[in-house]
């Protein structure tokens, strides 16, 4: 079965043209959008062409930020304006409209905020500059270790009375793209503008304040929240035959950055989501239990659709064995990771079904995995499994949230390696379960 499953995939995959769409005819989504709008109607009327036994939309209200005008940064020493690449970060609020300038401490990370207390930072732009740690080996790793500087910094730097936020962009690239990434706030908290800036700029801006600690930073930015929109989560399943209020959804986010046409991050993980379910299909496959292809809405800045798709599971009553989330770009896939099983049981999952992945060279199975959309089915839908999609990460965050995310830097094959893995899992799954 696995066989079939990966000869459909490579023979007459239809991702790579899916996504082709996606990223040519739609373009960025970001939530709110009509782009993302459209990416719904279009994602509905696919799935309606594949003749899946239901193609359904569940509603969710999302933020609608926009960033308006292309921002400016200049590093400014003296009479010197040195112009820099820099982006808003989502869901940051707009400088005044003159933009704001102001002296600049560098920090490498939010505990020295503590340190400086508000005698250090009162009144001053915080630069966040710590960079990605090249000693991990998996780049998610190293995401996960430096974003608090985006996710959190700008709220923490605002209690202390800074006036703005720069931050190193979140790539161990070195180039000229400024990494956009949402950055979170609860309701109460004082908002100040940030932005990321690309790393030449960053070092740049480090080596002058080396120099000349009298150095200033201006940064102008319109960004805006209007209020919630109406959005989707977009929905294909096949029903199961023996147990149809039993499922396995498998899906990566419909939404994107708008800097870009989202192709890894993440038309890779929905248009691979739904060419697994696809080749099942395809292969005449009658599953035991139900299987969802899921787009979700809004994981960039919100997580929306994920929290809808976990509400909706439990008022439902549905009973979920798994949820896989594609979502770390379309590269060769390695294998997935899994949460939410005992290590014994996991151990038994590994012993049996590596020996199948590795004819295919997807046979790194193993703890920990899952996906922000996903993660709320955790408390909603107790005993559930959740599993990563694990593709090869070293490029992923070289284009991650930049305009150099596009359809050309995916590669065909991969992109179809990683379906037929993803087909393969669910195959399993529905087969044996998850029960070792
Ligand atoms: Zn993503």
């Amino acid at each position: 079965m696995m066989r079939k499953i990966y000869d459909e995939a490579l023979v007459n995959g239809q991702c790579y043209q899916n996504l082709h769409y996606l990223c040519k005819n739609i373009g960025q989504r970001i939530s709110g959008s009509a782009n993302a709008q459209k990416a719904v109607e279009w994602g509905e009327k696919l799935m309606k062409s594949y003749g899946f036994d239901k193609v359904f939309l569940q509603e969710c209200m999302v933020p609608h930020w926009v960033r308006g005008a292309k921002e400016q940064g200049f590093i400014i020493e003296g009479t010197k304006k040195t112009p820099v690449a820099i982006a808003a970060l989502g869901m940051s609020v707009a400088t005044p409209a003159a933009g704001l300038t102001a002296d600049v401490v560098e920090l490498h990370s939010l505990d020295e905020l503590k340190t400086l207390g508000e005698a250090g930072i009162k009144g001053k732009i915080v630069f966040f500059n710590r960079p990605f740690d090249p000693r991990f080996i998996s780049t998610g790793s190293a995401y996960g270790a430096a974003g608090d500087q985006r996710f959190a910094g700008p709220v923490a730097a605002a209690k202390y009375g800074a006036v703005g936020v720069i931050v190193r962009s979140l790539t161990e690239a070195l180039d000229n793209y400024p990494h956009t990434g949402t950055t979170r706030s609860e309701p109460g908290d004082k908002l100040i503008p940030a932005a990321a800036i690309s790393t030449i700029a960053a070092n740049e801006l480090s080596a002058t304040l080396k120099k000349n600690p009298k150095t200033k930073f201006y940064f102008k930015q319109s960004c805006q929240l209007l209020p919630d929109a109406k959005s989707y989560n977009v929905i294909g399943e096949l029903t199961g035959t023996e147990n149809p209020n039993k499922f396995i959804s498998v899906g990566g986010h419909l939404d994107s950055w708008d800097l870009a046409e989202g192709a890894h991050d993440d038309g890779t993980g929905v248009t691979g989501a739904l060419e697994a379910v696809r080749i099942l299909k395809a292969l005449g496959y009658k599953p035991k239990n139900s299987i969802r292809a899921v787009f979700f809405m809004n994981e960039e800045n919100g997580d929306r659709g994920g929290d809808k798709y976990a509400e909706l599971a439990a008022q439902n009553h549905e009973e979920h064995i798994a949820a896989i989330e594609t979502d770390g770009g379309g590269f060769t896939p390695r294998g997935f990771g899994f949460t939410g099983m005992k290590p014994e049981a996991l151990r038994s999952l590994v012993k049996n079904w590596k020996p199948l992945f590795e004819p295919y060279d997807a046979d790194k199975l193993g703890n920990g995995g899952g996906g922000t959309d996903i993660e709320p089915l955790q408390a909603k839908a107790p005993g559930i499994v959740l599993i990563g999609f694990r593709g090869d990460s070293q490029r992923y965050f070289d284009i991650h949230h930049t305009p150099n995310d596009v359809f050309e830097n995916v590669n065909k094959r991969e992109l179809e390696l990683g379906a037929g893995a993803v087909a393969s899992l669910i195959y399993l799954i529905d087969q044996h379960g998850l029960k070792f």
